[in-house]
């Protein structure tokens, strides 16, 4: 057979898979600790939910989606993001009769035909937050501080945190104006894609990548010198906020990001350690999301990052994550012994410690072998010896002492050896 998995497509395999693991996981501490709780959204959606969430000109709607008819001739799509998901489960079900703000996360893979390159994948995961139903701008810096939190607890070093405002409709609609008559100037230098933008939708002539758009729009009007006194003042609380608990930023009033839901505060998460795709992450304001959804108005932010990229980031920088080895024990019984091996297997199991045995019929030396290939602490040896005289040997894999014990003895020795990393399940 040669299948091979599609174009930017990718397994995740050990090494990889377990720092995944481990973002996630530290991930899903920090949320709760922040008092956000887990949402998880179909992986497809109704085409028209991103068309109208993330905006018909946008590259991802025009270009990147990945979008399907069904049998039953539906137009489906994968999601290539998460917040316009959530915003809908957030009407579809209701939610707005909890407490506000809703504080939710969610983790999962998004879908997007881009070109493959490192960090740049058409499947690939993200961590997100959203926070529904507050305008106040303390939870501009909560969603913020939490994202900051995260990558350097994940040890990630050399962190820029771009800061922008892309103001409410009515500041947008000047700065949209002021755009258009500039861009009306440069044409000429416009690609085919960026000369349609320019009309309808100028703020996206700022995501394209062909170097003659970008030496255009490089002195095109800033959204900053557009900002109403309410988004200016909003800006300048969540400023003072960021101060305030030490996170540092770069005010940067040309970050336009790829999404057309963005609204006031605008963020996104820059390492020097990765290349072209140097963006770990970014989200923002979305004021307007549950309106356009048909829900009442509603304020709402949140953020998402790319977890591929944090693991490119955390390899680059040679960050040593505590991955845990997985087996603390393995049981290595030969002939009759290997059922009272087992069993004992599943007794550690359930008291909380890892173990394994040998299911290929190795001898006790592969066995012995492959327990050091597993960086095991501990071996328990069970033969046909030891299952006479009810007991077994336990070698200490880093010293190589080894010492014979009662098999009643085990449990307790293990509990006693290991610091229970898991709760013991029954059953
Ligand atoms: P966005 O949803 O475009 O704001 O992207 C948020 C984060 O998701 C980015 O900073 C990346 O870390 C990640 N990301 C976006 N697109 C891709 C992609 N095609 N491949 C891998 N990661 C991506």
């Amino acid at each position: 057979m040669n299948i091979k998995a599609p174009r930017g497509t990718s397994d995740i395999l050990f090494d990889k898979a377990d720092m995944k693991q481990f973002i996630e996981k530290t991930a899903v501490i920090l949320f709760e600790q922040f008092g956000y709780h887990p949402i998880i959204t179909p992986t497809f959606e109704h085409t028209e939910l991103f068309q109208r969430g993330i905006g018909e000109s946008t590259d991802i709607v025009q270009k990147e989606m990945y979008t399907f008819k069904d049998k039953g001739g539906r137009s489906l799509t994968l999601r290539p993001e998460g917040t316009a998901p959530v915003v809908r489960a957030y009407l579809e079900n209701g939610l707005a009769s909890k407490s506000l703000p809703l504080k939710l996360y969610y983790c999962g893979q998004m879908f997007r035909y881009e070109r493959p390159q490192a960090g740049r994948y058409r499947e690939f995961w993200q961590l997100g937050v959203e926070a529904i139903g507050s305008r106040d701008a303390f939870i501009d810096a909560e969603v913020i501080l939490l994202l900051v939190t995260l990558l350097k607890k994940l040890g990630l070093k050399d962190l820029e945190l771009h800061l922008n405002s892309m103001g409410c409709p009515e500041c947008r609609k000047s700065f949209s104006e002021s755009l258009k008559g500039y861009l009306a100037n440069k044409t000429e230098h416009l690609c085919d894609d960026c000369k349609r933008r320019a009309r309808v939708n100028p703020l996206r002539v700022f995501d394209c990548k062909v170097r003659g758009c970008q030496a255009a729009i490089k002195n095109a009007p800033l959204i900053s010198n557009f900002w109403c006194e309410d988004c200016s003042n909003h800006f300048e609380t969540v400023k003072g906020l960021l101060d305030d608990m030490g996170v540092s930023y770069i005010l940067n009033p040309a970050l336009v990001r790829g999404f057309d839901y963005y609204t006031k505060t605008t963020f996104e998460v820059r390492t020097q350690s990765l290349g072209a795709q140097n963006a770990l992450g970014g989200g923002g304001r979305y004021d307007g999301l549950v309106e356009e959804f048909g829900g009442l108005s509603t304020p709402a932010i949140g953020w998402a990052i790319g977890t591929e990229r944090v693991v490119m980031a955390i390899e680059e920088l040679g960050v040593k994550l505590p991955l845990n080895s997985h087996i603390d024990v393995f049981v290595a019984a030969i002939d009759e012994a290997r059922k009272k091996g087992f069993n004992l297997l599943n007794n550690l199991r359930k008291h909380g410690i890892s173990a394994d045995m040998d299911y290929a019929g190795r001898s006790l030396k592969g066995q012995m072998k492959l327990s050091n290939k597993l960086n095991v602490s501990y071996v328990i040896i069970m033969g046909p010896e030891e299952l006479r005289k009810n007991t077994c040997l336990i070698r200490n894999m880093d010293t190589g002492e080894q010492s014979e014990m009662q098999i009643s003895d085990i449990t307790r020795w293990a509990k006693d050896t290991f610091k229970v990393r898991k709760a013991g399940f029954d059953v």
